[in-house]
């Protein structure tokens, strides 16, 4: 992640900075209103987003008397509202194996969110199968053994600087001799080279279609809520590399960055299929919108 040149406001700021009190004696005013936006934007918002979710908290309150609980209720009440379309969990139905593709650049936390997501889907009773498509990264590849072992999960690999189309075409092959539910492909996430990754990712993609016409059923971008901003241009990136089809945001924990994710629902309006909150195999929540606006607000 590239360096911040700002210090990251703690978690749940935004409520700290405007207090707590049950009389109502705030007028929502433009004042408010602008100071309300300033801490949206330190949230990571984005301006844009801030704008519109202050515009949305003024309809039908502007100038008003409110208590500041009040105003907090409702601001987590406008950020609920554009949240709750997007909060979709992984749909896995249909063929067998449904195929998911893993993107996103290197430590957003591909091999973590694999790792937590196939322990989830074994204890519901699922087979699933882990194909270690980063196969430049000999570290990548062992972490993510690491990982299948604590999810009980088998992983297949190939050498180092092996083409990793040709393993995900092996994994996939396999996956459905043995009938496996659900095979998950982790992939390089190198964006010095663009251009080799955009080829990577297409010549697996056609691979496996030779398979399954439909695979991969999911394209899920991996994404780092302490990068902020920032996320928002690697869901450009990536949207411009494969097919994404949904996002699972990492790194929740500890940060009030999170307000990325209002911005991100907002611009591309794309699934957020579950979030990262640590690094132990059971810190992967579905994404609740309400929860996630009242700890946004604080
Ligand atoms: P990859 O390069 O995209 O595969 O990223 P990794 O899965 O290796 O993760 C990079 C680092 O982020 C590791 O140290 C992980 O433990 C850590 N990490 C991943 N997800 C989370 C999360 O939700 N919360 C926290 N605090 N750390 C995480």
């Amino acid at each position: 992640p590239a360096a911040d040149p700002e210090p990251a406001p703690k978690p749940g700021f935004i409520g700290r900075m405007l207090g707590r009190d049950d009389s109502p004696r705030r007028v929502l005013d433009d004042d408010m209103l602008e100071r309300l936006e300033e801490l949206l934007i330190q949230s990571d918002m984005g301006v844009e987003t801030a704008m519109r979710v202050s515009a949305n908290l003024a309809e039908g309150r502007f100038g008003r008397k409110m208590s500041v609980n009040e105003i907090k209720t409702a601001l987590a009440q406008e950020i609920t509202r554009i949240m709750e379309p997007v909060a979709k969990p992984l749909p896995l139905y249909g063929a067998r194996p449904q195929v998911v593709l893993v993107v996103g650049v290197n430590g957003a936390g591909k091999t973590t969110t694999i790792g937590k997501l196939a322990s989830q889907f074994r204890e519901a009773g699922k087979s699933v199968m882990i194909a270690a498509g980063d196969t430049f990264r000999a570290a990548a590849v062992e972490q993510l053994q690491v990982w299948g072992t604590r999810a009980g999960v088998p992983v297949m690999t190939a050498p180092e600087g092996s083409d990793p189309a040709s393993l995900a075409y092996d994994a996939l092959a396999r996956a459905k001799a043995e009938g496996v539910d659900l095979l998950m492909i982790d992939t390089a996430g190198r964006l010095q080279n663009r251009a080799d990754l955009m080829e990577e990712l297409a010549k697996i993609l056609r691979v496996l279609r030779k398979l399954d016409p439909d695979a991969p059923h999911n394209t899920l971008l991996v994404l780092d809520a302490t990068t902020g901003q920032n996320a928002l241009n690697q869901v450009d990136i990536f949207r411009k590399l494969a097919d994404v089809s949904g996002l699972v945001m990492t790194k929740l924990d500890g940060t009030a960055r999170g307000g990325v994710l209002v911005a991100l629902a907002d611009r591309f309006g794309l699934p957020i299929h579950a979030i990262g909150v640590g690094e132990q195999i059971d810190d992967l929540q579905a994404f609740d919108p309400e929860e996630f606006a009242a700890a946004l607000i604080g």
